[in-house]
């Protein structure tokens, strides 16, 4: 009768995927090499790996030579095509992890102690538990190695239960494992171990054994109401951001219908204020307009003042010069009526001489021939002093009139007293106006 957790473990055996290939003992290799052999089996082909790794050990001197080398300067030695760099590297990465851990390049220390060993492996995560329980599998001579994290696997599983040694372990392990398939066994577990199970937080819901595995569905259930709370949680807090969004929406959507009105409000005042402003300015170009009317207005006053005044004065002066000439027509005519009168006097007085020495011949004639004849002839020079007499009155008169005449031209008002005095009489009154006309010259001058 099959034991259940033969089969269990067989069952556990066939979910889980391996990472590469189960790697085959390479003869002549060491420890170090065979796990380089297993991690370059990731991209390589088993042939690849094995003649890579005695590549570079021919090529280099130690592995410290390799590990600090260039992925391309590896890949030229590995060889591998396409696939050469990324096996360089994973090459380097196998190293150093080994380096940090270890302080050296050699895992031969591996065959001496198996607990210290598998505490060892166990802080290779590179490297992983499945290349591990492979070099571990070579360290003890093909004997299948026990470690923490498979017991870990196993006892999680319900396979077999957590003892407490190693070699109690191994007794409750070894039973179930299939003949002929422990090394693929210890890595395939191995593989579980590192991706999955971890020892304190195992990330059972990726796992290939959860469905078989009795702590894995526990922690799967575990998570799934973990989720599901967690999924609630986000519901709510997607609910709260939700309604704080909407909340902010809102309060953003008043605070732009408020920035609206007050842009509005902003813009209605600046209309106003444009058309108060547009008010002022036609209100001061009507004002300017005005003034400038008002100006014109004063200006053509003005103008039609002046083209008055001048025209008044035009008419004054043509007055004034009509009234000149007037006064010079009057003045050429007393001028020449004086003219005349001098030389009527002139000629009177010439007649008279010539009378006068007519009859002073005749007197003399006379004379001689009253020697001879009458004295009746004596009264005729009693008449002569008289005629005389009147001729000197006219003479001294002649001054007077002629100041009289110059005097009443200044004015057109006064009639010419030449017109009026026909004769030497009228000389006397002439004398009488010519006392009186510096008054009316005062009184010209005062009413100017
Ligand atoms: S299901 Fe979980 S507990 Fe079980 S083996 Fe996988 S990781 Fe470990």
């Amino acid at each position: 009768m099959p034991n259940p957790k033969s089969s269990l473990v067989v069952d556990l055996l066939d979910r889980i995927p391996l990472r590469a290939p189960i790697p085959e003992p390479v003869e002549g290799f060491d420890l170090l090499q065979h796990g380089m052999v297993a991690v370059l089996l990731r991209t390589l082909t088993h042939k690849q790996a094995e003649s890579a790794v005695r590549a570079l050990s021919r090529s280099f001197p130690d592995w410290n030579e390799v590990r600090v080398s260039q992925a391309q300067e590896l890949a030229a030695v590995m060889g591998g095509g396409k696939k050469g760099v990324p096996a360089a590297r994973l090459v380097k990465e196998y190293l150093q992890e080994i380096f940090q851990n270890s302080h050296g390049l050699e895992l031969e220390f591996l065959r001496e102690d198996a607990t210290g060993a598998a505490r060892f492996v166990a802080q290779l995560p590179f490297m992983g538990m499945a290349v591990a329980n492979f070099v571990l599998w070579i360290a003890n001579d093909r004997e299948m190695p026990i470690t923490p994290p498979l017991i870990r696997v196993l006892d999680r599983a319900g396979a077999v239960p957590r003892a407490a040694s190693v070699r109690k372990a191994r007794a409750a392990i070894e039973p179930l494992v299939p003949a002929g398939r422990e090394l693929e066994f210890v890595m395939r577990f191995g593989e579980v171990a590192s991706n999955w199970c971890d020892a304190r937080k195992p990330i059972c819901w990726e796992c290939k054994l959860v469905e078989v595995c009795k702590h894995g569905k526990k922690v799967h259930k575990d998570w799934k109401d973990q989720q599901a709370r967690l999924a609630a949680q986000r519901a709510r807090e997607e609910a709260r951001q939700a309604a704080l969004r909407k909340k902010e929406e809102e309060r953003r959507r008043r605070e732009e219908e408020r920035e609206r009105k007050r842009a509005e409000a902003a813009a209605k005042k600046r209309a106003r204020e444009e058309e108060r402003r547009k008010a002022a300015e036609q209100r001061r170009r009507d004002q300017q307009r005005a003034k400038l009317q008002r100006e014109k207005e004063r200006a053509a006053a003005r103008k039609k003042r002046e083209a008055d005044k001048k025209k008044k004065e035009a008419e004054r002066a043509r007055k004034k010069a009509a009234a000149e000439a007037k006064r010079k027509k009057d003045a050429a005519r007393k001028e020449a009526a004086r003219k005349k009168a001098e030389a009527r006097r002139k000629a009177e007085a010439k007649k008279k001489a010539a009378r006068k020495k007519t009859a002073t011949k005749k007197s003399a004639a006379k004379k001689s021939s009253s020697r001879k004849k009458t004295p009746t002839r004596k009264k005729t020079p009693a008449r002569k002093p008289t005629a005389k007499k009147a001729t000197k009155k006219t003479t001294k008169k002649k001054p007077a009139a002629r100041k009289q005449t110059t005097r009443k031209s200044t004015t057109t008002r006064r009639k010419s007293p030449v017109r009026k005095s026909g004769s030497t009489k009228s000389s006397g009154a002439g004398k009488k106006k010519t006392t009186r006309k510096p008054t009316a010259r005062k009184t010209t001058r005062r009413k100017r």
